[in-house]
């Protein structure tokens, strides 16, 4: 995910990469002990190294899409201030807005086209059932698909609104996406309805996360 306010000053630097440092809230370090000791109550030792290879496994993916935003931002000629990782995911602060168009749309993109690519690299490995493999995979292909969802804020809203801005104003196309964004949302909640009940909370997520974009514009 993209983003450019919010960001706390509980945080950890993980290491620098290319002058943009990498951090991790220290929230993540709360919820992760939290996670890890439910994990070894439930599972013993091999319950908690499991837990945390998959924590790990789980975080290199989202720095790996957060670096995606960074790399396509500074091909734009857009800086990075820092990469942060949440508990729920992370957040690229650049350092400014990129610029509306397909500057803004390729920005947007390049997270979760990083997941895809490492989902379709990994493929191979699942295929031959090498272990954590498919984990891999599956985790990937999630991030890229949630993602790129057209509606705000995932990465796909922004996409969207980026190209409708070739056809109008900023103003316009973000009311929209906006409008779109609701359109699919309860689409996605009257489909779970019939098939899972989690593509009903994803709906019901972004219809909230719809509302509070929609306040703030
Ligand atoms: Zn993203």
């Amino acid at each position: 995910m993209l983003s450019h306010p919010l960001c706390s000053e509980a945080r950890l630097t993980l290491l620098t990469l290319r002058g943009i440092p990498i951090r991790l809230h220290k929230s993540f370090l709360l919820l992760g002990s939290l996670y890890l000791g439910m994990e070894s109550w439930n599972g013993g030792l091999s319950g908690a190294i499991n837990a945390l290879v998959l924590a790990v496994i789980l975080f290199t993916c989202v720095a790996l899409h957060e670096l995606g935003h960074a790399v396509a931002a500074r091909r734009c000629g857009l800086g990075t201030r820092d990469i942060t990782l949440y508990p729920f995911g992370g957040i690229a602060r650049l350092e400014g807005r990129p610029e509306p168009g397909w500057p803004e749309a390729a920005i947007a993109a390049a997270g979760p086209g990083v997941n895809l690519v490492l989902a379709v690299l990994a493929l191979p490995l699942a295929y031959h059932e090498l272990p954590l493999a498919r984990g891999f995979v599956l985790i990937n292909l999630l991030m890229g698909v949630l993602n790129l969802l057209p509606a705000f804020p995932m990465d796909g809203g922004r996409v969207l609104r980026s190209l409708l801005t070739l056809r109008s104003d900023e103003q316009t196309a973000t009311e929209q996406s906006l409008f779109l964004s609701r359109i699919l949302a309860g689409l996605m909640v009257l489909t779970g309805i019939f098939t899972h009940i989690s593509v009903s909370l994803v709906g019901l997520a972004l219809i909230w996360m719809v509302r509070r974009k929609a306040a703030a514009v």
